[in-house]
């Protein structure tokens, strides 16, 4: 096992000032109360569609600057300059989900476009990130996911297939635009429901932009029972028509909703049936990646500290440079900054990923953000008790 430990909170917070410090702790202490999540997710998104000045300010000095780079693009350049310092890079992230209509996935569509050529004039900003449901419509993806026929590309609506042609026209400008500016895109993995065209259609771009290194990547949520073979079936395509596999690996972010669904609407879960199962594959999947590092290239986005631990041990143990093209690290901005600066310190090639957007726009993604911070017993009880540390460290060492 690798000597790199997480503990080291100097490090990890070296960024944050004594004021920002003490505004984290008391983010992370509220979101541990065991009501307040549950109720502020269900009301805040309401409140927020009143545009009452009293809650948007409330909101952007507490959770929106915790995890949030700006309300814009131009805002974010603060953060990642103070993260470029720490040899920290960022994958930008376009937050705005839930919009629907042609007019709003073509300004999506030109947004990406313009995050990749803001990308290519930053040092550290190799990758931006991307949700197909920004520039598709969630019930043409639904209609897509459930017809067997549609997957081989024959569709039953000229309607259908002419929107489809429009989504694969917005996927192939921003891949296009990010190949040309060498700049990743990491696509991001949304509900099952969803997912199978999300699959497809990134697997395409792959095939067109990734012959010579990883352009296009996409994600596999270990959290699914089915994903380790769908992985390794992937690789087997890429080596089959000679191009890098880029994959992104998280646990899943969807596990209440996806079991909700599958049992009202009577279907098997697609959820593994215990965390120690999405555990083992997610462990199982980073080693497969690691095990076939020339042809593809990986992202771990996660916060668990083994699982990154691991990742950095194989890299050791394989004597490749710690730094090397093709294993890189993820935390989401405002979580596991002692992963991310300590991975950063001993050398790996580690980011941040930052959303941007409107307040009001970015709202789903924050709840999410929240509820996976409600519980004490792991994510939030792991942040607080770290800053607390640094805290009182800090206090120890005042003259
Ligand atoms: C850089 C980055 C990018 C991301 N991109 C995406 C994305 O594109 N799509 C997406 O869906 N998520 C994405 N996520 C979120 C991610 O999927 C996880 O929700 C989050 O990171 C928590 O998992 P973890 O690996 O950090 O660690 P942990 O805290 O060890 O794992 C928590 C996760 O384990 C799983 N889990 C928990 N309990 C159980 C159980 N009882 N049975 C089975 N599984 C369980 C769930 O997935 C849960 O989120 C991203 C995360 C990062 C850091």
């Amino acid at each position: 096992m690798s000597n790199i430990t997480f503990d080291n909170v100097k490090n990890a917070f070296a960024y944050k000032s004594d004021k920002e410090l003490k505004q984290s702790k008391f983010l992370f202490s509220t979101m541990g109360y065991p009501l307040f999540v549950p109720i502020a997710t269900r009301v805040t998104p309401l409140i927020m569609k009143f545009g009452l000045p009293i809650v948007n300010n409330l909101v952007r000095k507490t959770i929106f600057k915790q995890f949030v780079g700006g309300e814009s693009l131009q805002k974010t350049e603060p953060v990642v300059k103070s993260l470029y310092k720490h040899q920290v890079k960022v994958i930008l992230d376009y937050g705005v989900e839930g919009k629907e209509g042609d007019e709003n996935f073509e300004e999506a569509t030109k947004e990406f476009i313009r995050v990749i050529e803001y990308a290519a004039t930053q040092p550290n900003i190799p990758f931006i990130s991307i949700k197909v449901s920004s520039f598709a419509s969630s019930k043409l993806l639904k209609a897509l996911n459930e017809a067997p026929r549609l997957r081989s590309g024959i569709h039953d609506h000229e309607e259908q297939e002419a929107d489809w042609e429009k989504v694969e026209d917005r996927m192939f400008s921003i891949c296009e635009a990010a190949a040309i500016n060498g700049i990743g895109v990491l696509v991001d993995a949304e509900e099952s429901w969803l997912q199978d065209p999300v699959d497809r259609l990134t697997m395409e771009m792959m095939e067109e932009f990734n012959k010579e290194k990883a352009v296009v990547v996409n994600t596999i949520q270990l959290y699914r029972h089915d994903r380790l073979n769908f992985l390794k079936l992937s690789h087997k395509i890429a080596q089959s028509r000679g191009f890098i596999l880029g994959v992104k690996l998280v646990r899943g972010a969807y596990m209440d909703k996806e079991r909700a669904r599958a049992s009202q609407l009577n279907y098997p879960s697609p959820i593994q049936n215990t965390k120690q199962d999405t555990d083992a594959d997610y462990n199982a999947a980073i080693e497969y990646c690691i095990r076939n590092i020339e042809t593809i290239s990986c992202v771990v986005a996660s916060h668990n500290e083994k699982s990154n631990l691991l990742a950095a041990s194989l890299i050791e143990e394989k004597h490749l440079p710690l730094n090397n093209n093709h294993v890189h690290f993820s935390q989401l901005y405002g979580m596991s900054d002692n992963i991310t600066f300590n991975l950063s310190n001993a050398g790996f090639s580690v980011s941040k990923y930052l959303p941007f957007g409107p307040i009001k726009d970015v709202i789903p993604y924050l709840m999410r953000r929240a509820q996976e911070n409600s519980s004490m017993s792991s994510q939030s009880g792991r942040e607080l008790s770290l800053i607390k540390k640094e805290i009182l460290r800090r206090k120890a060492t005042a003259v």
